[in-house]
Formats: structure tokens, sequence, C-alpha cells
């Protein structure tokens, strides 16, 4: 069992969290709005930090699961920055879904520090994280992945090394560029459906079955029928997301002609009031 420190308490840490209890880990956490962290010790009984550095002292293994490139330096650098309470030799595991180049800056600053950095962004949403379920593609050395790796599993259904540090998070793009395209042509499935006056149910239970099936379509097709998009993962955090893709693909060469288009459809959401809604939500600009 390991020292735990975990900073970020959001929907997917609170519950990820959890999980490092459960499996016998001693876990502080850390959350910038403190009412959060009161919450989590009160249901799981860690502790807390008043600090991201304080929660990281005398940590074996730091986990983070913030916002976007700019949040990930602050809970990392700076003088109430993780690496600043760190002990040599302990392993950073970052959740967050960033840039590449942000995990590669902070890696070398970790490594002047003699600390480890791995980064593990995670595929599941709230409900893999509630349940302890998560795909995490991580990237970074064999050795730190390798002593990492258990801990991770308390909340991964498969946790894999695609490479060197930055590797993790190129592999959630492939996962974000999949489901880009996928969501809108579900979408559009459905919106056909409708207008040729049939019952999405009965649409649903036929072809989910088929070439057509996927987990969009099994777990958002009921929701997606009732427009109701007030769970699940927030556009907002999606454009981020595919704003990271468009600019990553710009520098490797890759054409993402439908990653781009389904990317312009989330910010006519967003102009919806549709920020905090479920990515699913891209019907509801069909329904216009
Ligand atoms: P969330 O519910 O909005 O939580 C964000 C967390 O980050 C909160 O604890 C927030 O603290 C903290 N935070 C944000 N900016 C910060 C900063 N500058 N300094 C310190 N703390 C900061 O988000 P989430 O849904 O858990 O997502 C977290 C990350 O996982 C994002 O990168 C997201 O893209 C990724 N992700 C999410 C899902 C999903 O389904 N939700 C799935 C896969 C990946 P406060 O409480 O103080 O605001």
């Amino acid at each position: 069992m390991a020292r735990v420190a975990f900073l970020g308490l959001g929907v997917m840490g609170f519950p990820m969290a959890g999980h490092l209890v459960a499996k016998g880990h001693e876990v502080t956490v850390w959350n910038r709005t403190p009412a959060k962290a009161e919450a989590w010790v009160a249901k799981h009984g860690g502790e807390s930090a008043s600090t991201a550095a304080k929660a990281a002292e005398g940590a074996d293994f730091v986990m983070s699961c913030v916002g976007n490139d700019d949040d990930l330096r602050q809970v990392c650098l700076g003088p109430d920055g993780a690496f600043a309470g760190m002990k040599a030799g302990a392993v950073h595991v970052d959740h967050t879904t960033v840039s590449a180049q942000v995990t590669r800056e902070l890696a070398a600053i970790a490594a002047e520090k003699g600390l480890a950095f791995v980064d593990a962004p995670v595929s599941g949403g709230q409900a893999g994280a509630e349940n302890g379920v998560l795909s995490v593609m991580c990237g970074g050395e064999a050795a730190d992945y390798a002593r990492a790796e258990p801990v991770i599993a308390a909340y991964a259904r498969i946790c894999r090394l695609m490479g060197p540090v930055g590797a993790g998070q190129l592999a959630k793009m492939c996962n974000q560029i999949a489901i880009a395209g996928l969501v809108q042509g579900l979408s559009e499935s459905l919106h056909f459906a409708e207008k040729a006056g049939l019952s999405i149910t009965d649409v649903v239970e036929v072809i989910s079955q088929g070439a057509a099936g996927s987990w969009q379509m099994q777990n958002r097709h009921a929701t997606m029928a009732e427009n109701r998009f007030d769970f699940g993962f927030a556009v907002d955090w999606m454009r981020k997301d595919l704003g990271i893709c468009l600019s990553t693909a710009n520098e490797n060469g890759a054409s993402l002609p439908v990653t781009a288009l389904v990317d312009q459809f989330y910010k006519e959401v967003q102009g919806m009031g549709g920020g905090r809604w479920d990515t699913s939500s891209l019907i509801a600009r069909l329904r216009r």
C-alpha cells in the first residue's frame, strides 16, 4: 500500500480518489475549493491539506485531475504547487486531459527536481470513474509506469503505457477524434429517424445489435430522444480537447476534416447556452 496525494476533486477526481482509499492506500486530498475536500473526507475518511504542496509531502504518488494546461501548471508549479512538496523519487501521475506539450514541459521540470512524471489521461466518463472502470492511457519512462500502474489499477479497467511522456495524451486525442465524428453521425441518424416518423427506441433496439452499434448509441440514445443533456461530459471540455487535437494535427500533418467541422458544431451548441451540456447535445443543434 502506498501514500498517495490526490489533487482535484471534480466530477472525475472525487470518485477516483475514493477508490484509492477503498484499495487500502493512505490518501491525502487537496482541492482548490476547500468545501469539496471536506465533503470528500466526510465520505471517505482520508486526510485533506490546505495546499497541493502540503498534500504532496511524503507521498509516494501524487495524482492530479484538474482542467486544462494552465490549471495543471498552477497545480504543479510555484511555492504551493505539488512539485514543491514532493520528495525525491516520488511519481506524479496526471489524469487531466491536456496537450502533450505541457506534459513534456512538466516532466522536464520534474526530472530536474528528481521527480518522475507520468501522463495518464482517462476515458470512461463520470460513470467510469464512479465504478472504477476507466481506460487509462499513459506516457512516461517504463520504470516509473511500472511503479504507478498498481496504484492506477484502483480505478482502471485497462491501463497501458503508450510510449514516452506525452504519448498518453496523444492516445487520448485519438479517443476524442474517434468520438467527435461518431456522436455527430449518431445525432444525424436519430434526427433522421424522428423526421421519418420512426421510433428512436425501436430503431436503436435493432441497429445497435449490428455494425452501427456504439457505446454512445447504447448509453446516450434515450436521453438524446428526450432532448436531455444536463449530465455527462461537458461541451466546454470537449472543445478544449478538440482544440488540442486540431493544433497537434497542425504540427504532425494529420488530416482531421470531420473533427474540425464537429468542433464548429460544438461552438454553435455553446452559443445555444450548452457549454455544460453533455456532448450528445449535437442533436439539439439539428433540431433547432
Ligand atoms: P470538473 O468537475 O470541472 O473538476 C475540475 C477540477 O479541477 C475541480 O476539482 C477544480 O477545482 C480543479 N481545478 C480546475 N482548475 C484549477 C486550478 N487552476 N487550480 C486548482 N484546481 C483547479 O472536471 P472533471 O469533469 O472532473 O474533469 C477533469 C479533467 O478530466 C478535465 O481535463 C477533463 O477534460 C478530463 N475528463 C473528464 C471526463 C468527464 O466525463 N467528466 C472524462 C474524461 C476526462 P474547484 O473545485 O476549485 O473548481
